[in-house]
C-alpha cells in the first residue's frame, strides 16, 4: 500500500499542479459590449453580485463579487440562478453585507478632496496591508519590493498578499514588468490584489486639486474606469472591488460615481514617502513604478526592521480584501 502511494505521488502532485493552473486568470482577448450589470447570481449556498457584463469570443460572461469576502471572479451565468436588477435593489438586497457596508463608509468619508475612502484596516491587527500604486512612468519597476517581501516572508507567509493599484497606460508601457510579476504570482512567491487606478492618470502640475487628477474637466469616468478592467483582463489580470483615486484626489460626486461601479475607493493613512509612519492595521502606500524612490526605501527598511517579528508570525501583511472586511463583520 505504502509503495503503491510513494509511486503515485510523483502524479498526484502533477494534478495538483495541473488544477492550479486552470485556476489562473485567463486572458480575454476577445471582449466585446463589456458593460456595468447589476444582479443576484447564486449558486447553493453561495451568493454573489454581479457587477460587470462581457462579451469574449462569442461567450457571456460575469465579473462577480463575494459579498462576504470581497473576493472577485469571472464565469459564466450558466452556473447560476441569476436575477437581473438595477443598482439600487442590488445594494438593498446585500445591506447587511461587509461589501455593500464597505461601499456606505466609503460614500459617508468622501467630502474630503484628498485620500477619500477607506484608509486603514483592522487596528488590532499587528502587521499592514501594503499597497504600491503603477502610475505611468518611463522607469522600470521596483522590481526589489517583492523580492524582498518573498524573502522575508517565505517561510512564514506564503504567498504574501500585496495590492497594486495598475493603470491602463503602465500595463501599456511595461510589458516585461508585467509579466514578471504575474510569474511571481504563478510561483505562489506573492498573492497580488488588483486595484483600479484609472486608465490615463492625468495629472497637471499647474492645475489646483478640485480641477487635478480624475476632477480635470472633461474626464470621461467610463473610460477611465472600464476601459483598465478590460486591459487588466485582456492582460490575464482579475479586477478586485478597489479603486484607487490618482494622486488620491477626489470630491463627494466623484466618490459617489465609484461606488455606482461597485467599487470601493481606497485610500492610505500611512504614505512613506510623505513621512507618515505605519501603524499596526495600516493600509501603507508605495510608488513601485520606479518614481518615488524614498518611499521603497524607507518600506525596505520597515521590512527589515521587522525580521525577528515576521520570523514569529508577529507582524504579516494582510490582504486587502480581509482587512476592509473584517471591519463589517
Ligand atoms: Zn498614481
Amino acid at each position: 500500500m505504502k509503495k503503491q502511494l510513494i509511486k503515485y505521488f510523483p502524479l498526484f502532485f502533477c494534478l495538483l499542479g495541473t488544477i492550479f493552473e486552470a485556476q489562473a486568470q485567463a486572458n480575454y482577448l476577445k471582449i466585446t459590449s463589456y458593460k456595468v450589470y447589476y444582479g443576484w447570481a447564486t449558486h447553493y449556498p453561495q451568493d454573489w453580485m454581479i457587477i460587470r457584463q462581457f462579451e469574449n469570443d462569442g461567450k457571456t460572461y460575469y465579473l462577480l463579487v463575494n459579498p462576504q469576502t470581497l473576493e472577485t471572479k469571472i464565469d459564466e451565468p450558466g452556473f447560476y440562478k441569476v436575477k437581473p436588477m438595477v443598482l439600487a435593489e442590488t445594494r438593498d438586497f446585500f445591506k447587511n453585507t461587509p461589501y455593500e457596508k464597505a461601499l456606505r463608509k466609503a460614500e459617508k468619508q468622501s467630502a474630503n478632496i484628498q485620500d477619500a475612502g477607506i484608509e486603514e484596516g483592522m487596528p488590532k491587527e499587528a502587521g499592514i496591508s501594503l499597497t504600491a500604486d503603477l502610475c505611468p512612468s518611463h522607469r522600470p519597476l521596483d522590481r526589489v519590493v517583492f523580492t524582498d517581501i518573498f524573502r522575508e516572508f517565505q517561510k512564514v507567509e506564503r504567498p504574501a498578499p500585496v495590492a497594486l493599484s495598475i493603470t491602463g497606460i503602465w500595463m501599456r508601457q511595461h510589458p516585461q514588468d508585467l509579466e514578471w510579476l504575474k510569474k511571481m504570482q504563478a510561483d505562489h512567491e506573492i498573492y497580488i490584489i488588483w486595484i483600479n487606478h484609472s486608465y490615463n492618470h492625468r495629472v497637471s502640475s499647474k492645475l489646483p486639486l478640485k480641477e487635478n487628477f480624475l476632477l480635470e474637466p472633461g474626464t470621461d469616468i467610463n473610460y477611465e474606469v472600464l476601459e483598465t478592467e478590460k486591459a487588466m483582463l485582456k492582460n490575464g489580470l482579475l479586477p478586485s472591488v478597489f479603486f484607487r483615486f490618482p494622486g488620491l484626489v477626489s470630491d463627494q460626486q466623484l466618490v459617489y460615481k465609484i461606488t455606482d461601479f461597485g467599487l470601493i475607493p481606497i485610500g492610505s493613512d500611512a504614505w512613506l514617502a510623505k513621512g507618515q509612519q505605519s501603524q499596526p492595521g495600516s493600509i501603507v502606500l508605495i510608488h513601485a513604478n520606479g518614481n518615488e524612490p524614498l518611499g521603497v526605501e524607507d518600506f525596505i527598511k520597515l521590512l527589515r526592521s521587522k525580521t525577528q517579528s515576521i520570523a514569529k508570525k508577529q507582524w504579516l501583511l494582510y490582504d486587502l480584501r480581509e482587512s476592509v472586511d473584517e471591519e463589517f463583520q
